[in-house]
């Protein structure tokens, strides 16, 4: 993001205050959503099956994976090519049908067949890299993590209160001054804002009721 912040300099204190004040907005319109009844298996599938793909194309692989098989033991002992099938809306649907099974397959023979709740075990899963892991944390568990996929990465470099290349970088740059309390609705609220104001390729600025706090758009008032 080449974004040039004005605010630089703004401390983590003034960080802090602009965070907070951006997020009451958004808490105004838009209403936090609860994935796969925060069932802590559920939620580690749909996160993998929604690897670089839609809202929508998650919602329809997940539902019909779960409307066929509904435990982890059916999911892990299914022929792949029936995962295949049920999952192909979301894409990458070889690697993503077998990630599933060894995941599963994984809970079953390691862990119980119980999700961890923690980001060192949840990393260690076969498909689950940070984002996979905070999204778990926070959507099954109510735990707090800052899940960083493109709207966040990209939004909060729009606004200036980060200036990073990598959505890891900016996971580690948020968490410095981001009080813990606003990390579990943090992703939902920024997701659903990317998606329907502040969208990739086509901001609509003129509907955004945060341009006072955005850097991107008080730089083009100069
Ligand atoms: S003012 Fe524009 S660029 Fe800034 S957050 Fe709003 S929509 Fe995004």
């Amino acid at each position: 993001m080449d974004i040039i912040s004005k605010k630089l300099k703004e401390s983590k204190k003034e960080k802090q205050i602009r965070i907070k004040k951006i997020m009451e907005k958004l808490e105004e319109i838009f209403t936090l959503r609860v994935f796969e009844d925060r069932n802590p298996y559920r939620v580690l599938i749909r996160t993998i099956l929604s690897q670089r793909t839609r809202d929508e194309n998650t919602d329809k692989a997940s539902s019909m994976l779960f409307s066929k098989y509904k435990t982890m033991e059916e999911i892990a002992t299914a022929p792949t090519e029936g995962i295949e099938k049920l999952v192909k809306v979301a894409g990458f649907f070889r690697v993503k049908a077998r990630r599933i099974q060894e995941v599963s397959q994984l809970l079953i023979d390691e862990y119980g067949g119980i999700v961890p709740n923690n980001f060192k075990e949840l990393m260690e899963l076969p498909g689950v890299g940070r984002k996979t892991a905070n999204c778990v944390l926070v959507y099954a568990f109510q735990i707090p993590a800052i899940p960083v996929d493109t709207h966040v990465h990209r939004i909060t470099n729009l606004w200036g209160l980060v200036n990073t290349k990598t959505p890891e970088e900016t996971e580690l740059e948020l968490a410095k001054f981001i009080p813990k309390d606003l990390w579990i609705d943090l992703n939902d609220l920024m997701v659903q804002f990317g998606q329907q104001i502040c969208k990739p390729n086509h901001m609509l600025c003129e509907k955004c009721p945060i341009t006072e706090y955005c850097d991107y758009f008080s730089n083009l008032q100069d």
